[in-house]
């Protein structure tokens, strides 16, 4: 099987450009943020404090999850639920990166995001999916953005959908989650050291399709991939 595993920061573009990307080589698409904040919600919906570690910790059996491949798209599910669409409000990105910081938490979702790579020709993104999860990955990229242009693409997005919100309070929260990801003591955001470094600011949509696809093409033997 081959993995691709792309990792960077909140807002770099990632899933947008890796989902494309995944699409054009066949391979399945898995976003593993979707998975932390599935366990960010099932806390929240218990009540639990974000807090209160143990209680999380206590109360993980109780978040069944399970990634079905409906038309190719990724869906999350929750104790049998979609939650597709739920787990994507601010309050629950807040959620996920505080649950993500919870070594038992990581374990738990471990095994899930081996198994589909055991499987799968993948294409994953996430954090720590170049250094931790997929450390043979073939081809291993760090996708990245200044804060400022992730703030100013969350805003136009936010907007989008009907939610806006002020560019100062957009990109106070992913600084913070930047901070919150990049200096927990397990798996921080880190590029793997055979990662290739992908900055997206100053590139639209396609052109970061692009070089993640040049970058596979370099890297895969002509043969894997049917085109
Ligand atoms: O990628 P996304 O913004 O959906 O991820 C939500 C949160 O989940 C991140 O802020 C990060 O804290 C956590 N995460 C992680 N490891 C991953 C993917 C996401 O810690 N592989």
């Amino acid at each position: 099987m081959f993995a691709i595993a792309i990792d960077g920061p909140a807002g770099a573009g990632k899933s947008s450009a890796a989902r494309a990307a995944a699409k054009k080589l066949g391979f399945i698409y898995v976003d593993t943020g979707a998975l932390y904040r599935t366990v960010g919600l099932y806390m929240l919906r218990q009540g639990i404090s974000l807090e209160e570690k143990e209680k999380i910790v206590e109360n993980l059996p109780g978040a069944v999850i399970e990634l079905r491949f409906l038309s190719g798209e990724q869906h999350v599910f929750l104790c049998g639920e979609d939650v597709s669409g739920e787990i994507r409000t601010p309050q629950v990105s807040m959620a996920a990166s505080a649950v993500s910081a919870i070594p038992e938490v990581r374990r738990f979702l471990f095994d899930l995001q081996l198994s589909l790579a055991e499987k799968n020709n993948v294409l994953m993104d996430g954090r720590d999916i170049g250094t931790v999860v997929l450390p043979h990955a073939q081809v291993k990229i760090f996708l990245t953005a200044s804060a400022q242009e992730r703030a100013r693409r969350r805003c136009l997005e936010l907007e989008q959908k009907g939610q806006p919100q002020p560019y100062e309070k957009v990109l106070e929260e992913i600084q913070q989650r930047d901070y919150q990801d990049s200096h927990r003591a397990i798996a921080p955001l880190v590029p793997a050291e055979d990662a290739i470094l992908v900055d997206t600011s100053d590139c639209n949509l396609e052109e970061a399709v692009e070089r993640i696809l040049q970058i596979v093409y370099e890297k895969l033997p002509e043969n894997t991939i049917d085109f």
